[in-house]
């Protein structure tokens, strides 16, 4: 591993209080933070703004505990502030460890602002949304300047904005590779797909890949993190693990090693749609041309099938993913493929997503003991038909509390078996 000097730099005593929750030593997680393999996204503008309130540190990468990120947000067909902040309040409430404002209708700013000061965990954004949203017109995504795109990154770091997901991977030659692929879906990134539109419009390069130095100096004034898209990612089972898809995780690679020669920190985006025997070379793939870079997977979904179940088509992959090597999985809620998502949506969606990251944890190197001990805890208060104990383990107590008193046991078991608990009646005859 090659060590760079990154432009954050850790107090000694949050680098002690990241190790202890992710149950890794301090000179083990400073290695890995100075081989840019794990990061921790914050602002260094928002950590000074925030004054007493103490924003959370959230280790992403190997050996950490796989993180959460759940995206919230307005679009031109549903603008309501008020249900954004209660969605990202639920989503912070149920785990979510990062929180990404993708907001396209409404006050883009007062949206970005509000949300930002309700919730204590980095928070990103993709600001080529605002840069496309700020022309008027139906043709405003090709009309975007370049300096419409840097400016609206810089605005967004300035307002503390912690993470920023950009596209720099959607180059001509990425774009080449999709031409030939005989794709079904073609690009299903929105991002991605502003792009692709106006490079080809304007058959000039991606200004973030093209200007990407420039992009790097910002990143560098407010120690932003930079999330590496994928906007190429396949957008159905039929279009995953192909070359336009590879092409762009190549160019990402490049970019993160450029980023870590600035001291930037660096993640990349994965896909998407994946079907599940192909989850493991897609993990790996990326993570060894990225020089394993934190790996944020939208997903990936492992079927098509399923609208109004994409929740738990994203946590199947999303485990599987995870066991393989994925460090950051994104929330994807019921309402998928369908429609923006409600409070409750993202509240299903966040908690299904939090069982997948602690499932991958559970077989994850670095973060197996840690993991096991809940899952022991859990076991051995069902022995003791301990029920306070259970629901207090409950990744969401309220509805296990829920679903036992609504058909309650006359006996101390639960009513599935009620006397005849098998639990019971083995202890009892092995007298234990
Ligand atoms: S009653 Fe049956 S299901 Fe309920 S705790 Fe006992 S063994 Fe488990």
């Amino acid at each position: 591993m090659s060590t760079k000097s990154f432009v954050v730099k850790w107090e000694e005593q949050e680098l002690e209080k990241v190790s202890a929750v992710e149950g890794v030593s301090v000179e083990k997680l400073q290695r890995l933070l100075d081989a840019g393999r794990v990061v921790i996204p914050r602002n260094a503008k928002r950590a000074k703004k925030s004054g007493d309130r103490e924003i959370a540190l959230k280790a992403i990468g190997p050996g950490m505990s796989t993180k959460v990120n759940v995206n919230v947000g307005t679009s031109k067909d549903y603008v309501n502030l008020d249900e954004e902040v209660e969605k990202a309040r639920i989503a912070v409430q149920y785990g979510a460890d990062t929180v990404m404002d993708l907001s396209t209708g409404g006050d883009l700013d007062e949206i970005r602002r509000t949300i930002l000061k309700e919730v204590d965990v980095p928070m990103g954004t993709v600001p080529i949304y605002q840069a496309a949203l700020e022309k008027a017109g139906v043709r405003a995504v090709v009309e975007m300047s370049s300096d419409d795109l840097f400016n609206a990154v810089r605005k967004h770091a300035k307002d503390g904005i912690d993470f920023v997901t950009i596209h720099a991977g959607v180059n001509l030659n990425s774009l080449e590779r999709l031409r030939r692929s005989g794709r079904i879906l073609d690009a299903v990134s929105r991002g991605g797909a502003f792009l692709i539109a106006w490079m080809i419009h304007n058959e000039r390069e991606n200004p973030f890949y093209e200007e990407y130095e420039y992009l790097l100096d910002i990143a560098k004034e407010y120690e932003l993190t930079l999330s590496l898209g994928d906007g190429m990612r396949p957008g159905c089972i039929a279009d995953a693990s192909d070359r336009a898809k590879f092409m762009e995780a190549i160019t990402l690679g490049e970019l993160v090693k450029r980023a870590r020669e600035e001291g930037v920190q660096a993640l990349v985006e994965g896909p998407g749609h994946v079907p599940l025997d192909e989850i493991e070379a897609s993990v790996k793939v990326m993570k060894h041309i990225t020089d394993f870079a934190p790996l944020y997977l939208l997903g990936p979904l492992v079927t098509d099938i399923a609208p109004g179940y994409d929740h738990l088509v994203s946590a199947i992959g999303g485990a599987v993913a995870g066991m393989y090597g994925a460090d950051f999985l994104c929330m994807v809620s019921p309402s998928e493929h369908l429609a923006l998502p409600s409070v409750n949506d993202i509240k299903e969606g966040t908690i299904i997503t939090k069982i997948a990251a602690h499932a991958a944890d559970l077989v994850k190197e670095g973060q197996r003991e840690r993991a096991r001990r809940l899952d022991d805890e859990m076991a051995y208060a069902r022995k003791n038909l301990d029920w306070k104990r259970q629901f207090e383990l409950a990744i969401n107590p309220e509805e296990a509390q829920r679903i036992k008193n609504s058909r309650p046991s006359e006996s101390d078991a639960c009513s599935i078996c009620g006397d005849l608990c098998a639990i019971k009646l083995v202890r009892e005859f092995l007298k234990k």
